[in-house]
């Protein structure tokens, strides 16, 4: 059996090497633009081979682009036009879900999933994408008439016709994936490198020279994972550009007290501008609602909007009529990376040898991770000739959360170790020995987020209310930094802006925080 490897992994070094530059120029034979989950699954395929590897993020965590924000599901693929990649990744990529993520210790359900038809017209369309499902090579789907519609999903809305059953849908938790995926290939040698803005690139015939926000990067592969912002990274090296459109979906998230609505994800008809709004578990057992499509033209704006929210819920209500509106916790947008040829753009670029794109990744790109991942790094290790390595690192295991720990499992942690018994976010039972883990292990927690995103603790119905002045004071201790310096984000996301005592004694606060004055809380 494979041993995990003995290595203590210092958040506090982490952090350290990743706010500062280069020593010099970095030199790696492949190296990817992109740290979400299309970047890192082909880091992780890349890490079986006997090759310098590099990764390069501009933001401060892996996963804090589209790959964060999504609905999660993982399609059967029966959506996408036949013979398009999306339609073949979609397929391959599904069959791989379930083993990657049981190597990765990731959560993922084989929920299925339903498209309902609300009128008697609709059927003809669930009947079409049947049959588009059956070309694409999607095993286990059929027609559900109302009566075993209304039977599998009883709170389904009354004019509801019939449904076409997808066996093979699933949801996991996408930033979870994203990061056992880049702490797996860092295990197996990858250099990720964060807060590592990739701006102008040259290709010289044989190496690439990318300027970054932390020093010059050479490389002789180079892979584009740089999601909506892909056609920025292509056509600087290449006279056949491509264009990306951010698309920008809007959700609802509803509470746990909901989650047992319904089991399957329900999605309505799909149109031109995507699959439609759907209702659906999360592996959390919170209740998501959403996305709409709206093309904007900032690459960057994730903001939510009234207009936008309350067409989710005119839409939704058709598939869950009792909808509970005391029931949402918050929500959210995520900015789909919508190619004008609506496909995905994958394999070597025609004019720019080494040059090596995974761009217009829109939905179903998580699902189409695994196979991009393989394809991708089988391409990039050809390219380099580059042999398989002979070991590689079992995936690292984070500690088993508390809240889905047995009575008597609890009691030993304690026992062991107190931090297990003090508990720091109270709606999802997240204590103070998960965090200080989530902060020590490979790829770890530097923010706030970071923290949310690989235990839960802010994720709650509270939404970070109680645990936020908790939860900075363990980076602070763990990351040797002061509470001030932190950020809920990366990039300038500070949480506090000044001591309250200091603020109003200077009358004139210091000018690092004399934008605004915060409040700190102690942690005791
Ligand atoms: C509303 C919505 C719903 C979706 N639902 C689903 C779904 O249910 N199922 C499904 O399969 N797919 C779904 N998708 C699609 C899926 O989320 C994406 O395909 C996937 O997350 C794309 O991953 P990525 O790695 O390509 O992009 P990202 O996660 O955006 O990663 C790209 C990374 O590149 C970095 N980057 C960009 N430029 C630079 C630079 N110059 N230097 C350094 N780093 C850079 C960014 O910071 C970012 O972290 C959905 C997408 C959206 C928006």
């Amino acid at each position: 059996m494979k041993q995990q490897q003995k290595i203590v992994w210092s958040g506090a070094d982490e952090r350290k090497r990743q706010s500062k530059p280069f020593d010099g120029e970095k030199v790696y034979d492949a190296c990817i633009i992109g740290g979400g989950v299309i970047g890192c699954a082909i880091a992780r395929e890349l890490s079986r081979w006997q090759l310098s590897l590099g990764l390069l993020e501009m933001r401060s965590d892996v996963s804090e682009g589209t790959s964060k924000a999504n609905s999660a599901i993982i399609h059967a693929g029966y959506d996408a036009k036949p013979g398009s990649e999306k339609a073949r990744t979609n397929v391959a990529g599904n069959q791989l879900f379930e083993p990657l993520c049981r190597e990765l210790h990731v959560p993922f359900r084989r929920n299925t999933s339903l498209v309902v038809a609300f009128s008697s017209d609709g059927l003809a369309g669930l009947r079409e994408l049947k049959s588009r499902g059956e070309i694409n090579g999607v095993d286990g789907l059929s027609i559900l008439s109302q009566a075993e519609l209304r039977r599998r999903e009883p709170a389904i809305g009354p004019s509801a016709a019939g449904a076409l059953l997808a066996e093979t849908g699933g949801i996991c938790s996408p930033y979870e994936l994203t990061i056992a995926l880049a702490a797996h290939a860092v295990l197996n040698g990858l250099d990720l490198q964060l807060n590592c803005k990739v701006g102008q690139i040259r290709h010289d015939g044989r190496w690439f020279h990318l300027q970054t926000s932390r020093g010059p990067v050479r490389c002789q592969v180079l892979i584009n994972a740089a999601g909506v912002y892909a056609d920025t990274i292509h056509n600087q090296l290449s006279r056949q550009p491509i264009e990306i459109t951010p698309r920008r979906g809007e959700y609802w998230l509803l509470d746990k007290s909901v989650s047992d609505a319904f089991s399957a994800t329900i999605f309505q008809l799909p149109t031109a501008m995507g699959k439609g709004i759907l209702v659906s578990p999360t592996v959390d057992g919170t209740m998501l609602l959403g996305p709409t499509a709206e093309d904007i033209d900032d690459k960057d704006d994730v903001r939510t909007t009234a207009q936008r929210l309350d067409e989710i819920l005119r839409v939704a209500a058709k598939t869950w009529p009792d909808l509970p509106r005391g029931q949402f916790i918050t929500s959210f947008a995520g900015l789909r990376a919508h190619a004008r040829q609506n496909d995905f753009i994958l394999g070597e670029v025609a004019d720019c040898p080494g040059l090596i794109n995974a761009a217009g990744i829109e939905s179903p790109g998580l699902t189409a991770a695994p196979a991009i991942g393989i394809e991708l790094a089988r391409l990039a290790a050809r390219r380099l000739n580059a042999p398989r390595r002979s070991q590689w690192q079992p995936a690292w295991q984070p500690p088993q959360p508390f809240r889905l720990m047995e009575t008597e499992q609890r009691a030993r942690a304690v026992r062991d170790n107190p931090a297990w018994g003090r508990i720091i976010c109270r709606c999802e039972q997240v204590t103070e020995a998960e965090i200080r883990a989530a902060i020590n292990r490979p790829v770890g927690a530097a923010t706030v987020d970071g923290i949310k995103r690989r235990t839960r603790a802010g994720m709650g119905r509270c939404q970070a209310s109680f645990c936020t002045p908790r939860v900075l004071a363990i980076l602070s201790e763990e990351l040797g930094v002061s509470r001030l310096e932190l950020t809920k984000f990366g990039n300038g996301s500070r949480i506090l802006t000044g001591r309250i005592g200091e603020t109003v004694r200077s009358h004139e606060p210091p000018a690092a925080d004399a934008a605004a004055v915060g409040l700190e809380v102690s942690h005791d």
